[in-house]
């Protein structure tokens, strides 16, 4: 009934002090163990039940646990980050890089937002100074994929944020296309979060399609 009790790590137990959080929800307290133990996670949590740390904190406990920071930047300028955190907005992308920023602070893991709508050279400015963490909106990813400016070929962690609102934006191609690029053998050496407010086909035909042996949470 603690965020102490879960074995984060320090340096994020630290962050989780510093940003106020007393106790976890109950979507925290049952999805964070599930995804730490390593396990692909499907859950059902609303707008508003702390889903951001849900995923957050095993990523960024996950990322200083195995020390798998990515480089700075490299000769050709391509980033390889270890996380992608999809999101359906520019407004909720922003939201999670900010809350990403704050759990992450003075840990050396280094959060990236990219969403359309605005121009793409500040964006991919960021990129080039190391992205461990990279949260964007589909279309700007595939841009950013399809300027070879971004590999998804190191992701370790992959979480789909209001997948069902992202599915009703129509941006179930993106997201395939987004999530065939990471194919990394052996099989299971990623780890998939998926997060819907509801669980209606759609959404279960990507759970199982991106996710192995995955629990069902519904809070
Ligand atoms: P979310 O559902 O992720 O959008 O979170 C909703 C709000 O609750 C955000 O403002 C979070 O910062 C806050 N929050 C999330 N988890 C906790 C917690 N364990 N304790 C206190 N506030 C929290």
């Amino acid at each position: 009934n603690s965020f102490a009790e879960i074995d984060l790590g320090k340096a994020l137990i630290d962050n989780i002090k510093r940003c106020k959080y007393v106790k976890p929800t109950p979507i925290q307290r049952h999805s964070i163990p599930i995804s730490i133990a390593g396990r692909d996670l499907m859950a059902c949590a609303q707008t508003g039940s702390g889903k951001t740390a849900a995923f957050c904190f095993p990523i960024i406990s996950g990322i200083l646990r195995n020390q798998t920071m990515s480089p700075v930047s490299n000769r050709i300028n391509i980033a390889y980050p270890s996380a992608l955190i999809l999101s359906p907005t520019r407004e909720l992308s922003c939201q999670i890089h900010d809350e990403a920023k704050k759990f992450s602070h003075q840990t050396g893991v280094k959060v990236v937002v990219a969403y359309g709508g605005a121009p793409i050279s500040q964006q991919l400015r960021n990129l080039e100074r190391g992205v461990d963490i990279l949260v964007a909106t589909p279309g700007r990813l595939v841009d950013m994929i399809e300027r070879a400016r971004v590999s998804l070929r190191m992701i370790k962690y992959l979480a789909l944020d209001e997948a069902d609102r992202m599915l009703d934006m129509g941006f179930e191609p993106q997201i395939r296309r987004i999530v065939e690029q990471m194919e990394m053998p052996p099989p299971g050496a990623r780890q998939t979060m998926l997060f819907s407010a509801t669980f209606p086909t759609e959404i279960q035909r990507l759970a199982s399609d991106f996710m192995s042996n995955y629990i069902f949470l519904a809070v």
